[in-house]
């Protein structure tokens, strides 16, 4: 009964840092210092008023000093990576490859997060993420270096080709070099048939949720749909479904 309790912990504490970055990098601000204050008050947090979504119910969303609301972000992002490390807990065990998922899908929250809000997808998670899912192959026996670097050859390339035609036929840009950076990552992490389950998976979501938007606020409605959290969508049920999805396909197939 440890096991998943300390991944649950962990995950709520990890997924409180997450908040930290997802607040600091794309203003550009060390991640490090200084420590959690309000952003109203500038008040320090304390620690007993930071405990991952326990202090938020406490404190009944509030600062301590000055009152002002604080965002839902917070719990609900400590809430989503707690869930996260436990179902990959439960997964793949206490194992190096539980750690390379975690920290891939923790990765896949922050770009989520951000590209909601800034409509950016930071270089300091995609390029890294790259890199850390190419060596993490190395002690991963689910994956082997080839089909990682397959991936993130597959993934970098594909968007870029898509995203190139795509300003050449409607003379503007659709999709961000974000975009591509992240799904290299994903490839990175995930190998190359993951990259194009994410995204079908992923073009498909966002057109729902486009097509959505578009009836519920008209064609005019002035925000650009994010990519990014489409394609962390498809990757999460890649690395979740990607193996029964791909039988079910085959099975349509031959069947
Ligand atoms: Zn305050």
């Amino acid at each position: 009964m440890m096991g998943p309790i300390v991944s649950i912990v962990c995950g709520a504490m990890i997924g409180s840092f997450l908040n930290v970055c997802i607040s600091r990098l794309p203003k550009g601000e060390s991640i490090v210092f200084p420590g959690s204050h309000c952003p109203k008050c500038g008040k320090p947090i304390r620690f007993y008023d930071n405990i991952p979504v326990i202090s938020f119910i406490l404190l009944r969303g509030r600062c301590r000093s000055c009152r002002t609301p604080i965002s839902f972000q917070y719990p609900l992002v400590e809430a989503v990576t707690a869930l996260a490390s436990l179902t990959l807990f439960a997964r793949f065990g206490a194992s190096l490859s539980y750690l390379v998922y975690f920290s891939f899908v923790a990765s896949l929250i922050v770009v989520t997060v951000i590209d909601l809000y800034h409509q950016i997808i930071p270089d300091v998670i995609s390029l890294p993420g790259i890199a850390v899912g190419l060596l993490s192959a190395a002690v991963n026996p689910f994956l082997s270096f080839f089909d990682s670097f397959l991936g993130a050859l597959l993934g970098g390339g594909t968007l870029f080709v898509i995203a190139g035609l795509y300003q050449w036929l409607f003379k503007r840009e659709g999709m961000g070099g974000g975009d591509v950076k992240l799904l290299a990552m994903i490839g990175a992490f995930l190998g190359w048939k993951a990259v194009v389950l994410t995204i079908l998976l992923g073009s498909f979501a966002g057109s729902v949720i486009g097509v959505g938007i578009i009836l519920l606020k008209g064609r005019d409605f002035k925000y650009a749909i994010p990519f990014g959290p489409f394609l962390s969508l498809g990757a999460l049920l890649s690395l979740f479904y990607g193996e029964a999805l791909l039988q079910w396909y085959l099975g349509l197939r031959t069947g």
